[in-house]
């Protein structure tokens, strides 16, 4: 290296290492976190990434948001339950529920008594009270979780009586049938792809069934002539032979949504007769990733006692910031769908004006698997579709939609408090 190679310029790492904020944060974040990023800058500098005279910035600000392995990014596709953006963001009150739990807590304990106490019993009393029609619940690690311990309880060495215009594949090639014949339960397919009736249920049902399950068809639909048994009408056939009537509904819905009428729900479904409704905590319900088994006491206890239940139980986290959704009731998702067409128009308008813009109609989606086919009518600026890679991989990130050669920026899902932010990351992509 010369004399006058700027790389004798880049800092030393003692130098940023003294550096009160890197001291503050070898507390905060520990030595070997800060020591790595302080040898990343270093590296980058060397390789001409970035000047020396930049190193010591990029370390105060790279302190300030420790890399997670998660980037926060910006939704702007208009689809409320993004799989690839871990579907629900929390609400404030899940937030903070999920710091305060973040400590030792009482999970399983009653401070009261000094006893152990049940796990999740706040939880449950939440459910409980937003379902009343729920005699019992018990909270898992996902809606997979959930299905997976209730065929594994209920039908083991046994069968699954399900119909074929019901083995859905849920995502990422993950397909329930493979899911539940991994239990050990065997399917018994009835039907066809487009119709099943109650008379090829009763025709299946034997000694050697375990359950009957209903699976919403989330993320697909068959039109045309189709026929399916509606849960009220085969509560009578489980009814005659003493055999659960287990339902899978998928997207958490405690109670209709008059805007998604399609859309099943746990209260609706147990009232019509189901025995044990399954559904995921991050999809509808706008909450954490879980999964919910409401329903018949005695099959709760019994899923609650099976030794699956022990590889498949929430943590104190979920448990928090479930808990906290569902008291709230208001959740980002829930805003989300039901905002106000005219102030996402007003908002469109705001960003598309100051960066010179059309705005253009844009429908946005559930997304999820939930409510597959059901527009959410709002509205998109649309951009060049060159701007999306530069969006998607500015800071803060942002993923819009590209559609028809251009880039869509849809405001519905991303919360009114970041809308300068937005607005700074589409200038920065357009280079304005
Ligand atoms: C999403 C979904 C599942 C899987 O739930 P996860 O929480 O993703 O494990 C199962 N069944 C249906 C009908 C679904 O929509």
């Amino acid at each position: 290296m010369s004399t006058t190679d700027p790389r004798r310029l880049i800092p030393r790492t003692d130098r940023l290492l003294a550096l009160p904020a890197a001291r503050d944060a070898r507390q905060r974040l520990g030595p070997q976190a800060v020591g790595a990023l302080v040898r990343d800058l270093q590296e980058q500098a060397r390789q001409g990434t970035i000047r020396p005279e930049q190193v010591e910035p990029a370390l105060l600000d790279a302190l300030r948001h420790p890399p997670a392995g998660l980037t926060a990014v910006l939704n702007a596709t208009g689809v409320l339950v993004h799989t690839n953006l871990g579907r629900a963001p929390l609400s404030a009150a899940a937030v903070t529920a999920l710091l305060d739990a973040s400590g030792y807590v009482d999970v399983e304990l009653d401070l009261d008594t000094g006893q152990r106490s049940r796990r999740g019993a706040a939880a449950r009393a939440a459910l409980l009270a937003a379902c009343p029609s729920a005699p019992e619940a018990l909270v898992v690690n996902n809606g997979a979780a959930a299905l997976v311990l209730a065929t594994t309880a209920l039908a083991a060495g046994r069968e699954v009586v399900i119909s074929r215009g019901e083995l859905i594949e849920i995502g990422a090639g993950f397909r329930l049938p493979d899911l539940i014949a991994s239990t050990g339960a065997r399917l018994r397919e009835v039907g066809t792809t487009n119709r099943t009736h109650l008379r090829d249920y009763a025709d299946a049902m034997g000694p050697d069934t375990g359950c009957l399950l209903k699976v919403h068809p989330s993320n697909f639909r068959v039109q045309g002539f189709t026929a399916a048994v509606p849960v009220a009408e085969l509560r009578g056939l489980t009814g005659e032979h003493g055999v659960p009537l287990v339902v899978d509904i998928g997207s958490g819905l405690l109670a209709p949504d008059p805007l998604l009428p399609d859309e099943p729900d746990a209260a609706t479904t147990l009232t019509d007769g189901a025995d044990l409704v399954t559904a995921s905590g991050d999809k509808l319900l706008g909450g954490p990733q879980a999964g919910l088994l409401l329903g018949r006491a005695d099959l709760v206890t019994t899923l609650a006692r099976h030794p699956l239940a022990r590889a498949v139980r929430a943590d104190k986290l979920t448990l928090a910031a479930l808990t906290a959704t569902v008291l709230a009731g208001r959740t980002p998702v829930g805003d989300a769908l039901h905002a106000d067409p005219d102030r996402l128009r007003e908002r469109a308008d705001r960003l598309a004006a100051a960066v010179g813009a059309p705005v253009v109609a844009h429908d946005g989606r559930v997304g999820g698997g939930g409510a597959p086919g059901v527009p959410l009518p709002g509205w998109a600026v649309a951009l060049p579709e060159s701007a999306a890679t530069r969006l998607r991989t500015g800071r803060p990130a942002v993923l819009p939609r590209v559609h028809d050669g251009a880039c869509l920026v849809d405001l519905r899902c991303i919360p009114e408090a970041d809308d300068e932010r937005l607005l700074g990351a589409v200038r920065a992509a357009l280079g304005s």
